[in-house]
């Protein structure tokens, strides 16, 4: 089938790249021609495990390309994705702007039949203004070509992306049009072999499925750090709270970490959206603002356990950070925890040297001139001379340091561990200083 995908960034070139791999005829367009050149060099603008050799053999092969031009994209594709950007507005609602635009473009060069897509995360509602702004342009080109517009809420992670989408737990498809409903189930037919995942509903279920799911899991992890928050006031450890609730399979063991605060593109955007939508309605969504605030709140914890450790005052301080993505395996630095904490830390007049294994491009593109910011070539080399380590992303790598490294090259041997990749106890026993979240200290 021919796809044209709008937006190539991490899920539009996931989404493109997957569906070019099953065989489908792929373009991808974008606005940013740095990135499209990037692309068509062979260069992936983002880092996502798996994708760079699927994007490179899939081009070998014919099945996928990379262009500005939107024209030929709208005239390529009977299916028409719009995978742009939906960041958060000033009043916290989603932007629409990129994704209108899209709409626009598709009916200024559209001459023939499309399923239009929609995969970015929009409000309810979205597809009834896509419609419009689609009928409009077409009304005013004087063209009649049919067309439909469906739900397509895109569920991946980051990290995960290409295993997420070519084995996907559940495809959510919302539409009113029963053609159109029949061709996305041809589409995704080869990533829905072993059993049934297609999940169909209305239009407006569809948009508000992708919030729930974001806002249940954002909840989950504001609900953790709360509980570590009462632990550290208690004297419990939440770690074996953690695994002690786990155990009762209506709670499970699945996203309840506690943590430095959510971070990404898509639950701090998302949660805010949601409780603007809630508003738009008149209606107050007391635990969706909660959740937001316990987060906020969360984002200062590592930075007052590194105040209250250095007697109040941070200045002239120097401070090795290791983990900048807001989570493994990417290299996304958008709204992470790391950002916060740096910003705190520089704003206190200390200095940080700090090791990302995939996300030192994108630090060095937001922080490079930055006075008080050093990158480092390897985690050892960001501990010389600094007065503690704080760890910001869990990364394989840093789960079973060398310790004794750690503290001939530190000023002082402490720790401030915001994923709790440690024991206390073995820490201790090291001679470390060793704070974790919503864990006693063991001295
Ligand atoms: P992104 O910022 O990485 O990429 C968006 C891309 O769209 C950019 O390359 C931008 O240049 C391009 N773009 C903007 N306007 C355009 C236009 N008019 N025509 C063509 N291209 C245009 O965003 P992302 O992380 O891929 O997210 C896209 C959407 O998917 C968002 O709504 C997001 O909430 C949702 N989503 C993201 C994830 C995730 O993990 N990143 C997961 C699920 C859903």
């Amino acid at each position: 089938m021919r796809v044209s995908i709008f937006g190539t960034g991490y899920v539009g070139l996931v989404t493109g790249a997957c569906f070019a791999e099953v065989g489908n005829d792929v373009i991808c367009v974008d606005v940013n021609a740095d990135k499209i050149e990037q692309l068509n060099r062979g260069e992936m603008p983002i880092y996502e495990p798996g994708l760079e050799s699927m994007v490179a053999r899939n081009r070998a092969e014919g099945r996928l390309q990379f262009t500005t031009d939107a024209q030929a994209a709208v005239q390529h594709g009977e299916f028409q994705f719009i995978a742009v950007g939906t960041p958060p507005d000033e009043d916290g609602s989603a932007d629409l702007r990129h994704v209108l635009s899209v709409a626009d473009t598709i009916a200024t060069w559209m001459d023939d039949e499309r399923v239009i897509v929609d995969k970015s995360t929009v409000p309810v509602g979205t597809a009834d203004r896509v419609r419009e702004a689609v009928g409009r342009r077409l009304h005013e080109r004087g063209a009649r070509v049919p067309y439909a517009v469906v739900s397509n809420p895109e569920f991946l992670k980051e990290g995960a992306a290409i295993d997420d989408f070519m084995k996907p737990e559940r495809v959510i498809v919302g539409c009113d049009d029963a053609v159109a409903r029949e061709k996305l189930h041809s589409l995704y037919a080869p990533f829905n072999r072993n059993h049934d995942r297609l999940i169909s509903m209305d239009v407006r279920s569809a948009e508000l499925t992708k919030y729930a799911a974001n806002a249940m899991l954002a909840t989950k992890i504001s609900f953790m750090n709360e509980l570590a928050n009462i632990a550290d006031r208690v004297g419990a450890d939440i770690e074996r709270v953690r695994i002690g609730i786990g155990a009762d399979p209506r709670i499970g063991y699945h996203f309840i970490y506690p943590g430095a605060g959510y971070g990404g593109s898509c639950f701090p955007k998302d949660v805010q959206a949601l409780a603007r939508t809630a508003h738009d309605v008149d209606y107050v969504p007391q635990l969706l603002q909660a959740v937001e605030e316990v987060n906020d709140r969360q984002k200062h914890y590592l930075f007052n356990r590194l105040r209250e450790h250095f007697g109040g005052d941070l200045a002239g301080r120097r401070f090795a950070l290791w983990g900048l993505a807001f989570k493994p395996n990417t290299d996304d630095m958008r709204e992470a925890a790391s950002r916060r904490l740096m910003e705190s830390l520089w704003e206190a007049g200390a200095a940080v040297q700090a090791f990302d294994p995939k996300a030192m491009d994108e630090a060095r593109r937001l922080y490079g001139d930055r006075p008080g910011f050093t990158l480092c070539d390897s985690p050892e080399a960001a501990l010389e001379g600094c007065d503690a380590l704080v760890i910001l992303t869990e990364w394989n790598q840093f789960r079973s340091p060398d310790f004794d490294l750690i503290r001939a090259r530190l000023n002082e041997p402490v720790i401030v561990d915001g994923r709790n990749l440690y024991d206390p106890a073995v820490l201790a026993g090291l001679g470390f200083h060793y704070y974790a979240i919503g864990r006693p200290p063991v001295v």
